[in-house]
């Protein structure tokens, strides 16, 4: 059974055709509008596009926000300017068969829990390092939704009392220490400060703000500057995912989002906080570190596989 899977991300919308066991058969990518009506009509007319090539019985969106317990409204978006969204109606008044709506980390968990770094565990948890930090939740093979749809919000755990404010309104939350535009951050602060920042320091005298894949390139290298950025974005992930632990218990942690293709370089320091970090550690199990194994498909899939048709119920 064929369905569309769409991942709505800050820069790109990319979508596919996707078969039962996760396989890509087709993909399309587009720029991702800033005004909101474009960018659901550029959703409607990808899903519409793939739709005419194969016989899809549903499509599946991911979105970065809350979503309610119906799967249907965009309730707070932290970074998108999306507030009590009817997507899933929006979407299905273009769109002649049934959508689905679902959280871009969870969309994105769901694929490395079903096909991906996480096939091998009943209990998982996602998190996705970008523009903010995504959560995704996996117990007993479930996707955790909570009460009212939005649970697993990890990046939106208070890290830091009276820290930086965030776009959902608090300040402190973890996406503002260990997404990927706190690694920006980070970089440029090492800049300005001199000292072990020189080679961000010429490059933000280039560019101004230093582009996230000059600073990957540079911890590529080993550049001393960069790699304490990554330090200290690793280090908060890690001593969260401490905490993590302490509360749901899982078998792995899967790292994902344009930040995790670092790889070793970022799994080394985030384990080690994971570790001082951990109650009871060296008595206790502890849960393996990952990346995700399907990359920027990941929410695509997630979303496809999510997708509901409208003979197999809600
Ligand atoms: C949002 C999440 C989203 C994550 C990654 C966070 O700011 O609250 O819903 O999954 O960013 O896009
Ligand atoms: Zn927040």
């Amino acid at each position: 059974m064929l369905k569309v899977g769409i991942d709505i991300g800050g820069t790109k919308i990319a979508g596919g055709v996707v078969d039962a066991e996760g396989r890509i058969i087709e993909r399309m990518r587009v720029e991702t509008p800033t005004d909101v009506a474009d960018l659901e009509r550029a959703v409607v007319d990808m899903a519409n596009a793939l739709r005419e090539r194969h016989d899809v019985t549903a499509v599946g969106v991911a979105a970065a926000g809350f979503i309610d317990a119906e799967r249907a409204t965009i309730i707070h978006a932290p970074n998108i300017a999306w507030r009590n969204e009817p997507l899933k109606a929006n979407l299905e008044a273009h769109i002649p068969v049934p959508v689905t709506i679902e959280n871009d980390a969870n969309a994105a968990g769901w694929a490395e829990f079903r096909f991906g770094a996480g096939r091998d565990v009943e209990h998982m948890v996602m998190l996705t390092m970008g523009t903010g930090v995504g959560g995704a939740v996996v117990l007993d093979g479930q996707l955790y939704h909570g009460g009212h749809g939005i649970g697993g919000e990890l990046g939106h755990m208070r890290f830091e009392r009276n820290g930086l404010l965030c776009g959902c309104g608090q300040n402190g939350c973890l996406e503002q220490y260990a997404s990927g535009r706190a690694l920006q951050r980070e970089a440029n602060a090492i800049a300005d400060a001199g000292g072990i920042g020189t080679a961000l320091a010429e490059l933000r005298s280039e560019q101004g703000s230093i582009p996230g894949p000059a600073i990957s390139g540079l911890i590529l290298a080993g550049d001393p500057g960069a790699t304490e950025a990554l330090r200290r974005v690793a280090t908060a992930l890690g001593e969260a995912c401490g905490g993590f632990q302490a509360v749901l218990d899982p078998q792995a942690f899967v790292i994902g989002g344009g930040v995790a293709q670092l790889g070793e370089h970022l799994l080394g320091p985030v384990r080690l906080a994971y570790e001082t970090s951990l109650p009871g550690f060296g008595d206790r199990p502890i849960a393996t570190f990952a990346v995700a194994e399907l990359g920027n498909d990941a929410g695509l899939i997630g979303a496809a596989d999510l997708a509901t048709a409208a003979d197999e119920g809600a």
